[in-house]
């Protein structure tokens, strides 16, 4: 079941605090951090936030998934092959875990998984 937008909210609310904490404690910790130490260390709590993010627009994307997926390359609609598959898929800003419906046309053979992103021949491949 996804989460409402406000349930959403709250938990980055929730993550982005604890995000400032630790940036904050950091600065208490570290004795005269020279830049790239700082740079580090920003990067790092970036990436975090980044992945909490990019995992909540996923979420938000799924609750507004169209009913009938059409292949993309004849328009007939798309079955469902499997029930929804939970995994993690690397990205740009980092590790996000993926819960989407995997869709398929028999007649060109080729698969979306998530909805929006083409897939040639065989299982589940996303890049
Ligand atoms: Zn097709």
């Amino acid at each position: 079941m996804p989460r409402t937008r406000a349930e959403l909210k709250a938990e980055l609310q929730v993550e982005a605090e604890r995000l400032i904490e630790a940036m904050l404690h950091w600065t208490e910790q570290t004795e005269a951090p020279d830049l790239t130490a700082i740079e580090d260390q920003v990067l790092t709590l970036r990436q975090q936030f980044g992945e909490k993010l990019a995992e909540a627009a996923v979420e938000r994307q799924a609750t507004a998934a169209p009913l009938t997926v059409r292949c993309p390359q004849c328009g007939r609609p798309m079955h469902q092959k499997k029930k929804r598959q939970r995994r993690r898929v690397e990205s740009r800003v980092g590790e996000i875990p993926l819960k989407r419906a995997y869709y398929y046309c028999d007649h060109c053979q080729v698969g979306l998984f998530p909805p929006g992103l083409a897939i040639a021949g065989g299982g589940p491949r996303v890049e």
